[in-house]
């Protein structure tokens, strides 16, 4: 099974507490009005990459600890079944994973996630650090429960 990957890194910002290692997914169809990375609306100059690709990629990634999905998510024309099972769960074993899902109706078995971020991207609510967001990101605790953690990313407003 491969993947479009738009673009790969390592953020400090997208997880909290995390030196996160993101993939960014192609074919995103959501078009949201104001997207900030419409070069993953396509799958134009993809690198496809397998579980064996991105582990090699994230093993190169000195001091990751954890590993990230974004874009599309929902759309790449791949079972979100076969992705979990192919690609998410062999990586959870040594990563915890995060994975930003937009306004589809939510596909993925949440065993071995312990990120989601939820919602499409609206430009007058603005993102996850905006007050006035419509979307949500959870997290799964060490008791398995998941929590809405979105008030860490809202930026306080200047006085
Ligand atoms: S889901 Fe993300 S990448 Fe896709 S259109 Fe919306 S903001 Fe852009």
């Amino acid at each position: 099974m491969r993947i479009p990957i738009m673009g790969k890194g390592v953020t400090l910002t997208e997880l909290p507490n995390e030196i996160a290692v993101y993939f960014e997914v192609g074919n995103c169809q959501q078009k949201c009005k104001g997207c900030h990375s419409q070069h993953l609306w396509t799958t134009d100059l993809a690198e496809w990459l397998n579980i064996a690709d991105m582990r090699k990629y994230i093993e190169s990634q000195k001091g990751a600890t954890a590993v990230l999905f974004m874009g599309g998510t929902t759309n790449w024309d791949i079972n979100p079944e076969e992705f979990l099972e192919r690609i998410v769960k062999p990586l959870s074993k040594d990563y915890p994973i995060g994975l930003y899902h937009g306004d589809a109706p939510f596909m993925y078995d949440r065993e071995n996630l312990t990120w989601i971020k939820t919602g499409r991207y609206i430009e007058c609510q603005g993102g996850l650090d905006s007050p006035t967001t419509n979307q949500r990101m959870y997290y799964k605790t060490p008791l398995n429960e998941w929590v809405d953690i979105t008030k860490w990313f809202t930026r306080k407003e200047s006085k």
